[in-house]
């Protein structure tokens, strides 16, 4: 099979009709026509054998990640996706490992009507660079993305969904930890196959004050917030020690802690909004399908401060994850 039998057989899809594709792959350029009105969000995230999964992972469930870690980052800034391009560095062309991992990323593109419009194939070490594409309206010269940048103290803090179990199934796969098959077989489903949460996005456009999806570990990524923002925030440790999904597992305070606030690759939203939008906050999660938790707020003084439910300050020790650290 040669380069473009391979492109033509796994990744040439004509595009769908009526969306925002004029011109799919073929061409030396894609065509895209966002709507009127709106502005282009743009995000490309890589995964690399070793170092973001390993070589014996399902492709299929490679196909969904690579696809889900840069929708998550298009629902982060409240943007609808318009498409999606591939490079691939291949080591050997491999057609039963190439259709199934053509099969996951379909599947979620389909989902969220992302079509592949375009990309490059090569060989090389595995790894797989995607960019998404994704529009955002501009409302009276005001752009409606949401940024790290727009936190206000008196915020309430929030967070979708459940975190910590990526973590979870990386330890249990490295050996560190032995988990329950059921608590596994969920936590395995959070790491391989995780939910990006477009839904939520679109949904807290004009509520959320900021927002970004966590990758490296609330901890850390919250930072980000707090530095674009100027600002400090204070966590309930109790809230956030409920956000793990394994609720089932006996564990104390400090170890659910250590997985809610230091884990990674859990891509679930982290966002602000003021507190006089609570129930506006509730209703777009139940609209989204997922559930948000307030898990604390928005201070004027710098820094991320931890507090449990008797008022006593408590001592951050959780760190997240840096490629270069
Ligand atoms: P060029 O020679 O202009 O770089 P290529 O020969 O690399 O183009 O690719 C031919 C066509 O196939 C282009 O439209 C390109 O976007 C598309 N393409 C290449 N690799 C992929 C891929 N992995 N997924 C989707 N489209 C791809
Ligand atoms: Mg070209």
């Amino acid at each position: 099979m040669g380069e473009f039998d391979l492109i033509a057989r796994h990744f040439q899809r004509p595009a769908p009709p009526g969306g925002a594709v004029q011109l799919g792959v073929g061409d030396d350029c894609a065509l895209l026509q966002p709507t009127p009105g709106t502005q282009l969000a743009i995000s490309c995230d890589m995964l690399v054998e070793g170092r973001h999964f390993f070589a014996d992972v399902d492709p299929e469930a490679l196909g969904h990640k690579a696809l889900a870690v840069n929708l998550s980052d298009l629902a982060a800034c409240g943007a609808r996706p318009l498409g999606c391009t591939l490079a691939l560095a291949l080591p050997q062309a491999d057609d039963a490992w190439l259709a199934a991992f053509a099969r996951g990323l379909f599947a979620l593109a389909d989902a969220h009507g992302c079509p592949l419009i375009g990309g490059d194939t090569t060989r090389g070490p595995l790894n797989i660079c995607i960019t998404v594409f994704g529009e955002v309206p501009v409302v009276a010269g005001r752009s409606q993305a949401l940024l790290r940048s727009g936190a206000q103290p008196g915020d309430e803090l929030w967070v979708s969904g459940t975190l910590g179990d990526a973590r979870l199934a990386l330890e249990a796969l490295q050996g560190r930890r032995t988990l329950p098959a059921a608590v596994l077989a969920a936590a395995r489903a959070r790491l391989e196959r995780p939910t990006p949460r477009v839904a939520l996005g679109l949904a807290l456009r004009g509520l959320a004050s900021a927002a970004l999806d966590l990758s490296d570990g609330l901890a850390g990524d919250l930072g980000h917030i707090l530095d674009a923002s100027r600002c400090g925030a204070c966590i309930d440790t109790g809230a956030a020690a409920r956000l793990l999904g394994a609720q089932e597992l006996a564990l104390d305070e400090d170890a659910r802690l250590a997985l809610v606030l230091g884990g990674g690759d859990d891509y679930e939203l982290l966002f602000t909004a003021p507190a006089a939008q609570r129930a506006a906050v509730l209703a777009a999660g139940r609209q989204a399908g997922v559930p948000v938790s307030c898990i604390g707020s928005i201070e004027a003084e710098p820094g991320l401060r931890l507090r449990d439910a008797q008022g006593r300050l408590r001592p951050n020790r959780y760190a997240s994850f840096d490629h270069f650290r």
